[in-house]
């Protein structure tokens, strides 16, 4: 095999295997699905990961790139990871994630294509029903970055990821 393709074939692993690092937040999504990943290059045998932050000043952070580390290391690779300075947007999300948060009753963000709606106002499907007789207890959840709400079909409480 020629080096890149060699390359080539050992990018295509890694991304394999930060497919199976999860979300410290949310645990049946991976940090690929969320859109957290953003390149991974190898030089020299050596990987750089460059990853977006979600929210910033999230406590996962930390998490999440001692997580990459050791999936990484597990594997054989010396891995750095670089927290880039762009910004995330719930945009990034892959649809397998979006259905994923429904299935653990976390509504997910609609795709916004940079027009983000105003929370206390949108009407949000409830994610155990799908409802739209749903309304807002409070605009901050467990977490900056999750509402809380309740469905009045079902009755029960969800929270939904906010749109950024
Ligand atoms: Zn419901």
């Amino acid at each position: 095999m020629s080096t890149e393709a060699t390359t080539a074939t050992a990018e295509k692993h890694i991304w394999e295997l930060l497919d199976e690092v999860m979300d410290p937040e949310i645990p049946n999504v991976s940090l690929v699905e969320l859109g957290v990943i953003d390149s991974v290059a190898i030089s020299d045998g050596r990987v750089g990961i460059g990853m977006i932050p979600t929210f910033s000043g999230c406590p996962a952070l930390d998490v999440m790139k001692s997580d990459i580390r050791e999936k990484l290391t597990e594997a054989g690779y010396e891995a750095k990871v670089t927290v880039l300075r762009k910004p995330w947007s719930t945009d990034r999300m892959a649809d397998s994630a979006r259905e994923k948060m429904k299935t653990i009753g976390l509504a997910p963000p609609a795709k916004h294509g940079g027009n983000v709606e105003w929370e206390m106002f949108t009407k949000i499907p409830c994610p155990w029903c799908e409802s739209m007789d749903t309304e807002i207890t409070s605009p901050f959840g467990p977490t900056l970055c999750r509402a809380i709400y309740y469905c009045n079909s079902c009755q029960q409480p969800f929270e939904r990821f906010k749109q950024l």
